[in-house]
Order: C-alpha cells, then structure tokens, then sequence
C-alpha cells in the first residue's frame, strides 16, 4: 500500500485524515520516522508554511510527505490575521479564547464580517511539489456560540448555515470544513495518480 508521512505533531489532524483516506493511503507519523522537533513555520504564506513543513522531512527523511497550513481571513481586515491566525493575540493560557476576543473586539463596529477558513496542503511525491486549497466561505459572529470545536469555531457561521461551527457538531463540520476540502482533493489526486512504485523510499 501507498505510505505516506504526514508532517504534524498533532494526533487528532493525524487520525482525522486517516479516518478520511481510509485504506487507499497507509498515513505514518513523524514519531514513526523518529522525528519529535518541532518544524518550523517562518514563511509569510499559508502555501509557504505548508511546503516548508514538507520540504523539512523529504530532505531530512527522504519520503513521501504531506503538510498542512490553515488560516481565517477576514475581509475586513485586509484577509488577517491569515497565516498569523494561531498567534493572533499575545501569548496566552487558553490562546484560543484570547485569539477569538481579540478578533470579536476588533470587529466591534465593523459591518463587513465576511470571512474564510483557507487551508493548503502540500505533497511532495517523488520530489514533485503539489499544492491543494480548501476554503470555506462564511462571516464572522458578533459573540461567541456552541461549545463544540475548537480555535475560531465559536465565532465563525459558514456561508448558508447560520450556526456556528462551534454548534454544527463535528461530524458535519468535518465534511464541508476547509481542511476537508484540501483533503478531498488530495486523496483525489492520490486516486487518480496512485503508483505503488512511488511509495516511501
Ligand atoms: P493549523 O495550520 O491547522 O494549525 O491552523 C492554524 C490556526 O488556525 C489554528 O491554531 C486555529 O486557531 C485556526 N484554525 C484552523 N482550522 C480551524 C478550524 O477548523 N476551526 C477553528 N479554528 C481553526
């Protein structure tokens, strides 16, 4: 079967795309290939972060790898916080209550509140780069709602909903989210080009 290195620590990404990839894909960990730093996301882009990431463990590692980078653009804003999205307010105890007051103080007398959740993933096979966009379009709350998710899902309703994706529950949020849409189109492109002579060298 096809193996593939996703590059993140976190385990709940990590079992989400297995879940989603199901048996076409054998996904491994970095802790399977012995790597426990932390990579390192210093470019201006989300397209930038993510190659980075996967750029890192091909040439440290030599496999075949993917990586993930998301953020919340704001129209309003000028489409920040973007790729500053994780450390939007100052360092934190609970970084994500303090990001989401942060953006619903700066917001306050705004109007426009349309927003989007992008994420890119790059892969790289083979050596051969290839990026995937998944973007939800939506608007930004004017207080926080639900209980469910985590990071910005209290305060962001996707186009045609009107819940948040904090009240939208994680099943169905999982399945019109912008990382599922990234992921769609990977395991897309994953189907349409599969070659078992490509796998982890
Ligand atoms: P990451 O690149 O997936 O780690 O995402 C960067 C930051 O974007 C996270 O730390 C969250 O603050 C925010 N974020 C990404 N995806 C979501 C989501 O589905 N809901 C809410 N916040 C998110």
């Amino acid at each position: 079967m096809k193996q593939l290195v996703f590059a993140t620590h976190n385990a709940h990404k990590l079992d989400e795309i297995r879940h989603i990839l199901g048996s076409r894909v054998e996904v491994r960990s970095l802790g399977e290939l012995g790597c426990t730093e932390e990579i390192d996301e210093t470019a201006d882009t989300l397209e930038g972060n993510a190659l980075q990431k996967a750029r890192y463990v091909y040439e440290k590692y030599g496999c075949d790898c993917f990586a993930d980078d998301s953020g919340l653009e704001v129209d309003a804003l000028g489409g920040l916080p973007g790729v500053h999205t994780a450390r939007y307010a100052p360092p934190a105890e609970d970084q994500s209550e303090a990001n989401t007051q942060k953006l619903l103080r700066v917001l306050k007398d705004e109007e426009n509140r349309s927003a989007r959740f992008r994420t890119i993933i790059a892969l790289i096979e083979g050596g051969e780069e290839h990026l995937f966009e998944g973007i939800v379009e939506g608007y930004i709350t004017t207080e926080k709602r639900g209980n469910g998710g985590f990071g910005y899902d209290p305060v962001f309703v996707p186009k045609e909903e009107t819940l948040t994706f904090a009240e939208l529950g994680a099943d169905y949020k999982n399945q019109i989210s912008h990382r599922a849409n990234a992921v769609k189109k990977l395991c897309q492109y994953l189907a349409e080009n599969h070659n078992e002579n490509k796998s982890i060298k």
